[in-house]
This record gives structure tokens, sequence and C-alpha cells, in this order.
């Protein structure tokens, strides 16, 4: 399977519980490597940019409230079909649904404090890596 990349967002129920390191160790664990990363606050309008695609939906304002409530770690993650491991390492959204082992069922607090996020095709990781990541700061 070719080698590809994703993108990945430590969220703020993560950072507030001291949880980066334990997040990273289970990407990982799963075969994909940190390629670049670093902590930001996110303003409102880089969040609601970022979730543009729900912004009709009933939990965008929520969503995004919660995404500017504490630092964030914004990965680039490497590996073999990196987008679908990185998916299933992730687990279900709603962390009630997540397979144990998972990152959400091992550490999320609820739907939306669910720990991480990871891009859903290789098409909207290759904008979502663009919207936070210059070329030369990815290095693998
Ligand atoms: P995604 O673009 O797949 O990362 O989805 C956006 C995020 O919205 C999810 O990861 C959840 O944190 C949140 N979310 C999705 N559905 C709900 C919901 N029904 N209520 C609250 N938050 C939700």
């Amino acid at each position: 399977m070719a080698v590809t990349r994703t993108f990945s967002i430590i969220k703020p129920d993560a950072t507030r519980r001291n949880l980066t390191g334990a997040v990273t160790k289970m990407l990982e664990d799963a075969g994909l490597r940190v390629v670049a990363s670093k902590r930001i606050h996110m303003s409102r309008e880089q969040a609601e940019g970022f979730y543009a695609v729900h912004k009709e939906r009933p939990f965008f304002g929520e969503l995004v409230d919660f995404m500017i409530s504490g630092p964030v770690v914004v990965q680039v993650l490497e590996g073999e079909g990196a987008m679908q491991r990185n998916r299933d390492v992730m687990g279900a959204t709603n962390p009630k649904d997540a397979a144990p082992g998972t990152i959400r069922a091992e550490l999320a607090e609820s739907i939306e404090a669910n720990t991480v996020h990871g891009s859903d095709s290789d098409e909207n990781a290759a904008i979502e890596i663009a919207y936070f990541f210059k070329p030369e700061e990815i290095v693998g």
C-alpha cells in the first residue's frame, strides 16, 4: 500500500487533560509517523473556516466554541494508507460507539469532546494540511 499523509488535530479536551503524548503514542503505535506538529490556539475565524462544511449543522456553534476553548495540536501523519489507518485508530465519532482500544473509546469524553479529528478522505487531507501547514514545515 502507498505511503500517504493525513491531517490530525488533538482537540482541547485532550490538551486540557495533558494527553498530547498519550494520543501521539497511540497514533505512532498504529504505524503513523508525525511529520509535522504544532500547538496552536485557533482563532474563531480559523475554526469556522476549518469546519465550514458543517456550517448548517445544529452543532456548528458549539463545535467552534469547543475547538477554540483551549490549545490544540495540529499534526501531519504519514504512513501506509494514512487516512484510513488514522480513522481506524481514532474510532467512531461518538466514543460510546467506538471500538475498544481506539483513541476515542479509551480517552474521549463525549461526541463533542472526542479528543481527535482526522481527515475523512485523501482529498480533504490535502486541503486540511494546507490550511495549517506550509510545505517547508512538513519534514518526512
Ligand atoms: P468531523 O468533521 O468528522 O471531524 O466532525 C466534526 C466534529 O463535530 C466531530 O468530530 C464531533 O466532535 C462534532 N460532532 C459531530 N456530530 C456531533 C453532534 N451530533 N453533536 C455534537 N458534536 C458533533
